[in-house]
């Protein structure tokens, strides 16, 4: 049988949202519950898939099933397409399977032309009103089909007022009106150079093509990316007989949601507009009244509505949003759907539901977007400010939050003015470990240059602090400390706002209001944890880390990154020392001053853990993150080193590589000087046995070996460990037990993960360096290119946020089981920035990984997102 394309609202049903999108299914089913819809049919998802794969062309076949279809629906409501007797109008609306608010376009007043407006004012007996309503559809049609922008027309409209001395549309009259037709009729064909077309079948398919066109625009395909809606869904095109709010003062239109959408509390919400069409709602020109006052305007309305409401909502068993049209005192549904809500809703929303008895628990979990949480952790920009903002770029979503404050160049300054009670955001080409303390005290973190896992992102992730990285449209002079974008030029000083959460980039200052966490979140969060087959670690530098890590429910530390451990510039001059030690003895010095602070750090770190598993991951520093830069800072090295200035610099030089990412780190360090890895291990030891004498638990250290891809390499430096471990766990007599396993982040690595495992305890896989390694491409600098790579649908979306299944999870998924293989009760995790991403933790579920580890402000979303992995298994 063929493809069908074209359903009527009275052949789909709700569970149809694939092929006739979210609006289409919904009206459908609304249809089917009896309630008063405008009729109408949808042309499918699929049929956008084929007009794409056609290439951009609607084929004979549809076109034919579309008109076999308006025939039919002429006949049903007894309206007919280009009769100036009894016109049929109609709405064309997108509406694709997941729901993009705004993002596409929508036609309203379909089918109008010179004839049947004249028609349409006869039977309407209200001819400013039919005029008004062939002027609209003029701009919208050459708007949204023609691409000529509305602007324009606003300008006629505006020359119009002008001539005839008024300032507001609704004091142009009939006579006015009709003018303006031919004013812009006479503009589309001056631009266009054809007439404005006049045949509604024309009309209907250029909306359609122009609605498939709308999936591919360019603010689609950001939302898109954003929400992680795949390109090859498609949308479907809704076309709907025309109900008319704006036929007199006996009509109306509105749009009202069953709770309140950012509280949730349990009353309807919405507003409405007395004789308007819908787009005038949005586009507040006028100010709309509460949903509650359309009980005194049409009580009997109010209360059809209200029934129906409660109706939509007892039957999705979800908050409903839902666009009506009164005309002529008849109530019309336009729409339904889920409501989109914000995170503090969507808590109380779902948990409300559960007490209401409405939905169970384990529905409850589904029920929340785990990313949202986000908005709960994080401070966010005043909503009402926002409409205001002026958005002068955006960069990479690199920590979510909002952040408002004083630009500032260099983490000293940052540092000094955060001393002096100023809020900052710090504005660098790239972050280094130099900058640490002053991003510490940063409201929020712009760089030029860097990707999703880079120095700023990763650290800033780590903070909880807001940071958009990789802008390369900025133009920095970090010296003379301005920067320009946007057209607006930035010195010290001036105020700038950042959302980390979508990379916008504003100018000026927005309010922002602080994280709130509610009291349903711990109940909530208690049915998620229930569910979950996954654990979740934390990925935790430091103590406070740790801390947070472990408030937000880390059922351990999954990795903690020893040289992040030296960011601090007490420290970093001792792991700069070690970096640049030409023999082992000088190596030596350095490792004993490096050795007090691991120790102490760590035992800090069990601590926090109370006896839950604790990964230490040995040194990883890819040298030109710590390599010293600033004059003073040798000076210092080389002076505590006892040599020269010169004679560091030509050390230091020594020590470039062409490309640090593969160069000299990870285990390969400790190849080469085993005395790193012996001060680790005597630290991590040590600290171990200090708090298990405490009594107050056992610890169980993890150590971690990084970068390894041979186990000839991973054997060589265990060796080295358990040496030293034994040895010190002799000396103190007592039982503790520790286990080696190494990270997989080298291709080689998972390749030959069974040999591997006959010396690693566990595995976590490091996807960020296995999603450089397996793509070859550095995850500092694919920022740069792969805006063309979504640009040309090569990428959806950015690999090092969101794990590649097809590839590199095809290398966790095969390492996994040769793991297993050899040693059957290995445990594996992931501690790569994906650990904390929403789809990537869902495939970790999938392949039967033991845990998740990610920095402490994602603990709670991947805690949602592993539940919603198992129930969405079960
Ligand atoms: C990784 O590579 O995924 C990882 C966690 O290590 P790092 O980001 O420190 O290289
Ligand atoms: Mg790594």
């Amino acid at each position: 049988m063929s493809t069908k394309y074209v359903y009527k609202f009275s052949e789909g049903n709700g569970t149809m949202r694939e092929l006739l999108g979210g609006k289409g299914a919904n009206l459908a089913e609304m249809t089917n519950l009896g309630m008063p819809v405008p009729q109408g049919f949808t042309v499918t998802t699929e049929a956008c898939t084929k007009y794409y794969e056609d290439g951009k062309q609607i084929n004979e076949d549809i076109q034919n099933e579309i008109f076999e279809n308006l025939a039919a629906f002429e006949k049903l409501v007894g309206k007919r397409f280009g009769d100036p007797e009894n016109p049929l109008l109609v709405s064309v609306r997108s509406g694709a399977r997941a729901s993009m608010p705004g993002m596409m376009d929508t036609i309203l007043n379909l089918g109008l032309n010179d004839e049947v407006v004249e028609g349409f004012a006869k039977f309407t007996n209200n001819p400013r009103f039919a005029y008004d309503s062939y002027r609209r559809f003029i701009q919208m049609f050459s708007d949204v089909v023609m691409e000529l922008p509305k602007p324009e027309f606003e300008k006629i409209i505006d020359a119009k007022k002008e001539e005839r001395g008024v300032t507001q549309d609704v004091e142009l009259d009939a006579d006015d009106m009709k003018d303006l037709v031919v004013r812009f009729k006479a503009f589309y064909k001056e631009k266009k150079g054809t007439d404005f077309p006049s045949d509604p079948k024309v009309q209907l398919m250029e909306a359609v093509k122009a609605v498939f066109r709308s999936w591919d625009n360019p603010r689609a395909n950001v939302y898109r990316r954003m929400n992680e809606i795949p390109y090859d869904w498609g949308t479907a095109v809704n076309v709907q007989m025309m109900v008319f709010g704006n036929s007199g003062d006996n009509s109306g239109t509105g749009v009202a949601f069953t709770r309140n959408p950012a509280t949730g509390e349990k009353a309807l919400f919405g507003e409405y507009l007395i004789n308007a069409q819908g787009e005038d709602v949005v586009a507040g020109v006028r100010t709309p009244f509460p949903i509650s006052h359309l009980q005194e305007d049409m009580p009997e309305v109010y209360n059809q509505f209200a029934e129906i409401a409660n109706r939509l909502e007892q039957h999705y068993r979800d908050m409903q949003d839902m666009e009506f049209t009164i005309e002529n005192g008849q109530l019309f549904m336009l729409q339904t759907r889920n409501g989109k809500r914000t995170a503090a809703a969507a808590l109380k929303i779902a948990v409300d539901l559960v007490d209401e008895g409405m939905i169970t628990e384990d529905e409850a979990v589904l029920r929340v977007e785990p990313k949202q949480l986000d908005s709960l952790l994080h401070p966010q920009f005043n909503a009402d400010e926002m409409k205001k903002a002026e958005c002068i770029g955006k960069g990479l979503a690199a920590s979510p939050g909002a952040a408002c404050g004083k630009v500032v160049f260099t983490a000293e300054d940052a540092k000094e003015w955060a001393e002096k009670g100023e809020k900052i955001v710090l504005v660098r080409r790239e972050t280094s470990p130099e900058d640490i303390e002053g991003m510490n005290v940063a409201e929020g973190i712009l760089t030029v240059r860097g990707g999703m896992t880079s120095h700023a992102a990763v650290v800033a992730r780590g903070m909880g602090t807001c940071c958009v990285s990789g802008c390369g449209e900025i133009v920095i002079d970090e010296e003379a400390k301005e920067f320009s974008l946007g057209g607006k030029t930035l010195h010290e000083g001036d105020f700038l706002s950042i959302d980390g959460s979508t990379g916008n980039i504003y100018y000026g200052a927005i309010p922002t209001s602080p994280a709130a966490i509610s009291g349903d979140f711990g109940r909530f969060m208690g049915w998620a944890d229930k569910v979950r087959k996954l654990k979740v670690l934390t990925n935790a530098d430091t103590p406070r880390d740790a801390k947070q890590g472990r408030s937000f429910g880390a059922q351990g530390i999954g990795l903690c990154r020893t040289e992040h451990m030296f960011f601090e510039e007490s420290r970093i001059k001792a792991m700069r020392e070690m970096i640049v030690a030409e023999n082992t003895e000088d190596r030596k010095k350095a490792l004993a001053k490096i050795e007090p602070y691991q120790q102490g750090d760590f035992e800090a770190l069990y601590e926090a853990m109370e006896g839950d598993p604790v990964t230490i991951r040995f040194l990883d520093p890819p040298l030109h993150e710590f390599l010293p830069t600033k004059e003073e800072d040798i000076k210092e090295i080389a002076d505590e080193l006892g040599i020269t200035v010169a004679k560091l610099k030509e050390v230091i030089a020594s020590l470039h590589e062409f490309n640090p990412m593969m160069g000299h780190r990870g285990c390969r360090l400790a190849v080469s000087y085993p005395e790193i890895a012996e001060m680790q291990t005597t630290a991590v030891i040590k600290a171990a046995i200090n708090v298990t004498k405490k009594g107050n638990f056992s610890v169980k250290p993890q150590i971690m070996i990084p970068l390894v891809g041979e186990v000839k390499e991973l054997k060589f430096v265990k060796d080295v460990v358990v040496a030293t471990a034994d040895k010190l766990i002799a000396e103190a007599g007592i039982d503790l037990k520790y286990e080696v396993g190494t990270m997989i982040e080298i291709p080689r690595a998972a390749l030959t993960a069974d040999e591997i495992a006959t010396e690693a305890e566990f595995f976590s896989f490091g996807t960020n360096d296995l999603t450089q390694m397996t793509f070859g491409f550095s995850r500092d600098d694919a920022g740069k290119f792969l805006d063309y790579y979504y640009d040309n649908k090569i990428y959806e979306s950015d690999p090092f946020a969101h794990l590649d299944q097809k590839g590199v999870g095809k290398l966790v998924e095969m390492a996994a089981k040769l793991g297993r293989q050899t040693r059957p009760d290995i445990h594996l995790g992931i501690c790569g920035e994906h650990g904390g991403d929403p789809t990537s933790v869902e495939f970790c579920h999938r392949v039967g990984l033991d845990y998740v580890s990610c920095s402490p402000f994602r603990v709670p979303i991947a805690r949602l997102a592993a539940a919603q992995a198992a129930l969405k298994d079960k």
